[in-house]
């Protein structure tokens, strides 16, 4: 494996709970590294752009109105094959679907509100953790 970067996403069905602490202590007992992370809220624009890649999909304005919906905190991550390891952690996309001990079925309401985001593969780590983070804010 190689080190990468990805980005993490704890949505506002997470944040609004309080479950970010859990979240972040599940990632750094995993072995994944912080790099930058920001408390923000996104507005509809935002998350219409973030989530652009989803805009023919019939599930595309329910999501941007949830996104934006409530704070959320942005994590960029960073380790040995960060990006699918992070996807393991978080679990499948519905919480009703993930393994047992991930955080999508511990924490996810439903298949939208499932608490977290996590980037699918190289190239689209570098666009999501670039649309939140400088270089600046990475910090080394
Ligand atoms: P993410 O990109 O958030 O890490 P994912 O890669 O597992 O999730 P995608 O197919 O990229 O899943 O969908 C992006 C997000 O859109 C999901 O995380 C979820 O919030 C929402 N979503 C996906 N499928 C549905 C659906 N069938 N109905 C409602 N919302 C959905
Ligand atoms: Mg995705």
């Amino acid at each position: 494996m190689a080190i990468e970067r990805t980005l993490a996403i704890i949505k506002p069905d997470a944040v609004g709970r309080g479950l970010a602490g859990d979240i972040i202590k599940r990632i750094e007992g995993a072995g994944l590294r912080v790099r930058a992370m920001r408390l923000m809220r996104l507005g509809r624009a935002q998350a219409e752009a973030f989530y652009e890649v989803h805009k023919a999909r019939p599930f595309y304005g329910s999501l941007c109105e949830y996104m934006s919906s409530g704070p959320v905190v942005v994590i960029a991550l960073e380790a040995d094959g960060a990006i699918a390891r992070w996807r393991e952690l978080m679990g499948a996309t519905d919480p009703v679907k993930a393994a047992p001990g991930t955080i999508r079925k511990e924490f996810g309401m439903n298949v939208e509100q499932n608490a977290t985001h996590g980037s699918d593969a190289p190239e689209t780590a570098a666009r999501e953790v670039a649309f939140f983070f400088s270089s600046l804010d990475i910090v080394a």
